[in-house]
């Protein structure tokens, strides 16, 4: 369709509507209601509400949609106090809500060297001896975001340069994907690794030929240089917490779900709603861990917290592992690495326990969200939740598959024959494509990242980032969901093009279907009357724009309940 005829369409449907609502006809007559707060007009809103796709206008009111539909209808909601902010015909889309995405991960990642888009293990050195200079002997450097598989020489880096330009600073360094470690001598030292350090379970020490450490430390491996870094300040926390949910405004998102929060963070969100100051829609997945733990099991005794503090808090999940990701290798194969045949990935967890989790979940009404990158990882997932329902059937208990990357192609109907949400982040196709032929081989990549045939099979998607591992952006993963290629077009036509969403499924992957992934989507997910009025003006238009285009758009207002959480240049529109 074109845009004209999209217009005339939408005003006709604007004027019979207009027509037959028995309220606007009220309105005009006597106003029973009190008047709306926000008026917002001259919009193009695309509401993701099926019963009225488009709109022109919405009234607001106590931090909730009042009404859609034109300006004539929602003018009549105007009162001495209503604030009307005309938008120039500027793009209107629900908040984005990123179904996948590390609260504390990204207020720390902002609060530490920044490792993305490293080039080499020199630019690495380089970055965090910068910091080094402002910060006494002794004190720990911490840093995020290296690729190794980005740089020219794309084997794991050694310890040596890193220790030789810091010799008195103890030195972590997370990789991009998070399920590994970069350390130097110093950390090693004040953590007591030596050549005799046994890898533990589900971990791998990188280590030389002598059987010395050399840096390099994996998925369960990593907790041995960790447990040498001393424990952040509570405020160091909800400081970092803050960040991150301004930095999320900043780029659209009216709500996260945090892919894993400790005892603590869950405690500062609870301390930020009960004080008002959450102004963003949190979804915190309980940090299940990898065994057993007395944390999680007191989380779960003490109940679903459901919207609470005025919809703003959510913790009725919880978050497990089954495997570890591809960069490392840690994913859980079926079959071994076609560019390392002798490993087939990690089990991170025993499935055992990813079942027993679950039968607890569903007794307390409890969703389980667990993380499978391979195809194995994915079985065995599929498998401990097939067996957690036989035990105790519940009937809508959206249990979730974080990632589900590569999947098995027989496996693929089983999330719908389940009633299993793959939570997907499109971003990852993008940032893995180059080097995941290699490593899966040309027979696997059908069922890698396989949106279509997953959104076929009878399931949504809620889609997401995976922030701090990918920017936090969402528009990023909305472009990658519409054409399968970078932000320079590549490759032309789309890498396995087969699997592209349409721009609607792309937009209600952001919105309705991460909400459904919630169970919010009676509160959340699209501008109809009655939900929060979460929204987002963009200065182009998304759903129209070239796919070339999409990632130029620049967020100009971000609102949650009504008031304006960001405004590019500090105002509105
Ligand atoms: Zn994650």
């Amino acid at each position: 369709m074109t845009r004209s005829t999209v217009c005339r369409a939408w005003l006709a449907a604007s004027a019979i509507a207009g027509l037959l609502a028995p309220s606007t006809t009220r309105a005009q007559a006597a106003p029973v209601q009190p008047p709306a707060d926000l008026i917002v007009t001259n919009a193009r809103i695309y509401t993701v509400d099926d019963s009225r796709p488009l709109a022109a206008a919405m009234a607001i009111r106590g931090g909730r949609i009042a009404f859609v539909g034109d300006a004539r209808g929602a003018m009549t909601m105007r009162g001495a106090q209503t604030r009307v902010v005309d938008l120039g015909g500027r793009t209107v889309i629900p908040g984005m809500m990123d179904a996948h995405g590390h609260v504390a991960g990204l207020g720390d990642a902002l609060a530490i060297v920044d490792l993305v888009g490293s080039t080499s293990v020199d630019d690495v050195v380089a970055r965090v001896a910068a910091r080094a200079k402002g910060q006494g002997a002794g004190q720990w450097i911490q840093g995020r975001g290296w690729d190794q598989n980005r740089w020219g020489d794309t084997r794991f880096p050694t310890h040596d340069k890193l220790s030789a330009a810091l010799p008195d600073h103890p030195v972590v360094l997370t990789r991009v994907d998070g399920h590994a470690v970069y350390a130097n001598r110093k950390a090693m030292d004040l953590a007591g690794i030596t050549a005799a350090t046994k890898d533990p379970d589900g971990g791998q020490i990188i280590r030389d030929a002598s059987g010395a450490p050399t840096g390099v430390f994996i998925d369960n491996a990593m907790g041995l240089v960790r447990r040498a870094v001393p424990a952040q300040t509570r405020d160091e926390v909800r400081r970092n917490v803050q960040a991150a949910i301004a930095d999320a405004h900043r780029w659209g998102l009216t709500g996260v779900h945090d892919a894993g929060a400790s005892e603590t963070v869950l405690d500062v969100y609870d301390e930020l709603g009960r004080t008002g100051q959450m102004n963003f829609r949190m979804y915190a997945m309980i940090s299940g861990g990898r065994t057993e733990s007395a944390a999680v099991d007191r989380l779960i005794a003490r109940g679903p917290v459901i919207g609470a503090h005025n919809g703003t808090l959510w913790v009725r999940s919880i978050k497990l592992y089954s495997d570890g990701a591809l960069g490392s290798r840690g994913a859980a194969l079926l079959d071994p690495y076609s560019d390392d045949v002798k490993n087939s990935g990690l089990l991170v967890s025993d499935p055992a326990f990813i079942k027993a989790i679950s039968v607890k979940a569903l007794k307390a009404g409890f969703q389980v969200n667990t993380h499978a990158i391979g195809d194995r990882g994915n079985r065995v997932t599929l498998d401990a939740f097939e067996a957690a329902l036989k035990e105790v059937p519940v009937a809508d208990h959206r249990f979730r598959v974080e990632h589900a990357q590569i999947i098995n192609y027989a496996d693929i109907p089983r999330f719908a024959q389940l009633g299993v949400i793959p939570s997907m982040q499109a971003s990852h196709q993008t940032s893995d494509m180059y080097w995941a032929g290699a490593r899966l081989g040309q027979h696997r990549l059908p069922g890698a990242y396989a949106w279509r045939s997953l959104l076929n099979s009878g399931v949504v998607i809620p889609n997401g980032s995976d922030f701090p591992v990918e920017y936090v952006n969402p528009l990023i993963s909305f472009h990658a969901a519409i054409s399968r290629q970078d932000a320079n077009d590549f490759p032309a036509g789309g890498w396995f093009p087969e699997q592209i969403m349409t721009r609607e499924e792309a937009l209600k992957s952001m919105t309705i279907w991460p909400a459904y992934a919630g169970f919010q989507e009676r509160e959340l997910g699209s501008l109809t009357p009655g939900k929060h009025a979460d929204f987002v003006v963009l200065d182009q238009d998304i759903m129209q724009v070239p796919a070339s285009l999409v990632l130029k758009t620049r967020v100009i207002s971000t609102w949650v309940a009504g008031r304006a959480v960001y405004e590019a240049g500090g105002r509105t529109p």
